[in-house]
């Protein structure tokens, strides 16, 4: 007679047994290229796609985290900068907008792959920029969709990635203080002036009491030209948060600052 196991541990190894049968019916592939994954140390990448990403190296700007081109150097502030005080402390991707990154980001954006955002959700939360110390900050903000614009998509990609940083580091996420009113036209159909004017005004605060004093990180999917960022993080600043920085999967690159 087998000895009596506890039913946590039963239905435990039931899962497992499942979980394993599953794997050899359907195997799980590479979200990018669809290769099989037989030993990834990062599914749902390949090994290969998983050198597809480009993590943003220096000498690039202290604040706002654009590479500079010449890459010898230290890091210090870009033109842009130092001409215009940002409202965030620092802004930092997990790498470019390009190669394995854009197309991740589209998978999970426009193909509703949901496990590409979490598994995006979880790279930020393990290696992004060390200038990033995660324990320090006490709120973690997604940057809002309209909610024309998530009943259409059913959800909010910045919350996604947001949810496996807050669960990583145990800080709480705040969904409820900053709103988006206005709905503002596709960012990327529009020009680096446009942007700007395009969410000026978009964001609102509606819940000023759980920022206050607070040391935010919002996050978003890309930082094209940073406008978006800009404008949710001057409206936390002007309801009381302490600091604001933010984090994205992915960064645009254009030289023409
Ligand atoms: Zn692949
Ligand atoms: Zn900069």
């Amino acid at each position: 007679m087998s000895p009596k196991l506890p039913i946590s541990l039963i239905t435990c190894r039931i899962r497992n047994v499942v979980g394993g049968i599953i794997d050899i019916i359907f195997p799980s592939r590479c979200i990018i290229c669809g290769v099989f994954l037989n030993d990834s140390p990062s599914p749902p990448f390949c090994t290969t796609c998983l050198s597809g990403i480009h993590h943003i190296s220096s000498p690039q700007c202290t604040r706002c985290g654009i590479p500079f081109p010449d890459s010898h150097g230290e890091n210090h502030l870009c033109g842009e900068c130092i001409s215009t005080e940002q409202p965030f402390s620092i802004a930092r991707a997990l790498g470019k907008y390009e190669g394995t990154l854009l197309t991740a980001i589209h998978r999970f954006k426009y193909g509703r792959k949901i496990s590409a955002g979490t598994a995006l959700g979880r790279m930020m939360a393990q290696r992004t920029c060390r200038s990033h110390d995660f324990e320090e900050f006490s709120l973690i903000i997604p940057v809002p969709l309209h909610i024309k614009r998530l009943r259409e998509r059913g959800f909010n990609q910045s919350v996604i990635l947001a949810r496996e940083i807050a669960r990583a580091y145990n800080i709480p996420l705040n969904l409820s203080s900053l709103e988006r009113k206005v709905d503002t036209k596709q960012q990327t159909k529009l020009k680096k002036t446009e942007r700007g004017q395009n969410v000026r005004g978009a964001f609102t605060v509606t819940k000023p009491g759980p920022i206050e004093g607070k040391k935010i990180l919002l996050i978003d999917d890309v930082f094209t030209t940073g406008s978006t960022v800009r404008e949710c993080a001057r409206m936390l600043i002007r309801n009381g948060a302490k600091e604001v920085a933010a984090l994205t999967v992915a960064r645009a690159i254009h030289h023409n600052q």
